[in-house]
């Protein structure tokens, strides 16, 4: 049985470590948060771990991908300048999917940020908290949708390609001038962009430098269900690029109802509970949502059947539900 460290204190949770799991060269995926929100991981805490790894004599950087939505994190000068100004200043950042969020390379058909590549070792640390579309959010969610590089990102939230909002379209022509598939061109009566789905190679571009924001990522394509089982296919495909070596850490504290994706502030619905450590991806999801659904945490996002992405994950053999809470 997988043994999950529980404490509520991160000092305490840190020193759990099992440092000889890790090489030289040490990814800590993190969120910096959409600009808005306000209940991220904490820049003090995130620089805990950060020292922790850099006082044992290791290379650390913080890693992420772009998003796939048009916001403060949609390019890497964009999304460096959004963690900074969310206080992550000390510490080396490393978009892994280049400026344009277009760099990834193909690992088991899931298309990661190109950029792990780098590292041999990788610390998931996670916020833990509700989630919009998956019901939560934990170490298997920042890990699959995380590391996907936008065209992963879109692979995974839908089933069909993106379409033009005609009524948003300013005919610029930007997304038919970048579209390296040449699936995009003016509609000859509308004079509008329009997308050729059977050319079109998903590769969300479009949706990123649309200035008008009118490419649509058809959200709803896809099942909550489908959804969560493609974030844990990823979250295997990024994991088998380090073997054995990843440690899992979910940090239980501002659980707020959605998202650190939301570009607003929202208020905790539960008191916070504490941190978790473990080398077991799916344990410690399964021991974080036991311990949050204890203090009332069924309530939140409760119309999303929030188990597929860690029965998936267990039936694919990346992690075991069965676990062995040690509170320290
Ligand atoms: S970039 Fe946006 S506004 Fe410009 S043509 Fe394409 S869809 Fe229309
Ligand atoms: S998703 Fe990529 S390939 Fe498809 S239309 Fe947009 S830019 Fe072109």
């Amino acid at each position: 049985m997988t043994e999950v460290y529980f404490s509520q204190d991160i000092e305490t949770i840190l020193d759990r470590i099992p440092f000889e799991v890790l090489g030289k060269s040490v990814a800590i995926k993190v969120h910096f948060g959409e600009k808005g929100c306000t209940t991220f991981l904490s820049p003090r805490l995130v620089q805990k771990v950060y020292d922790k790894i850099i006082s044992s004599g290791r290379d650390a950087s913080l890693v992420e991908c772009n998003v796939l939505y048009k916001g403060s994190r949609t390019n890497s000068t964009d999304h460096l300048k959004t963690a900074k100004e969310h206080g992550f200043t000390d510490m080396n950042i490393d978009i892994l999917d280049g400026e344009l969020g277009d760099e990834f390379i193909d690992v088991m058909g899931c298309k990661l940020g190109k950029g792990l590549e780098k590292y041999d070792s990788i610390i998931i640390l996670s916020h833990f908290k509700g989630h919009m579309m998956t019901g939560f959010g934990g170490a298997i969610k920042n890990t699959g949708m995380g590391l996907g590089s936008r065209a992963g990102k879109l692979h995974m939230h839908s089933r069909i390609k993106p379409s033009v909002n005609q009524n948003r379209c300013k005919s610029c022509e930007i997304c038919i001038n970048n579209c390296n598939a040449k699936a995009i061109s003016l509609n000859k009566t509308t004079n509008k962009a329009k997308i050729d789905s059977d050319k079109c190679e998903g590769c969300a571009m479009c949706i990123s430098i649309c200035p008008e924001r009118a490419i649509n990522i058809p959200w709803a394509s896809e099942t909550s269900e489908g959804l969560q089982k493609k974030i844990a296919e990823y979250s295997k495909a990024a994991l088998s690029i380090f073997k054995n070596s990843a440690i899992f850490i979910n940090v239980l504290q501002n659980i707020t109802e959605d998202c650190d994706c939301l570009d607003k502030p929202q208020k905790p619905v539960l008191d916070d509970i504490g941190f978790l450590l473990s080398d077991n991806i799916v344990a410690i999801d399964q021991a974080s949502l036991d311990l949050a659904n204890n203090k009332g945490f069924n309530a939140v996002q409760k119309s999303i059947e929030k188990q597929p992405q860690i029965e998936h994950a267990a039936n694919m053999g990346i992690g075991s539900k069965n676990y062995k809470l040690i509170s320290i």
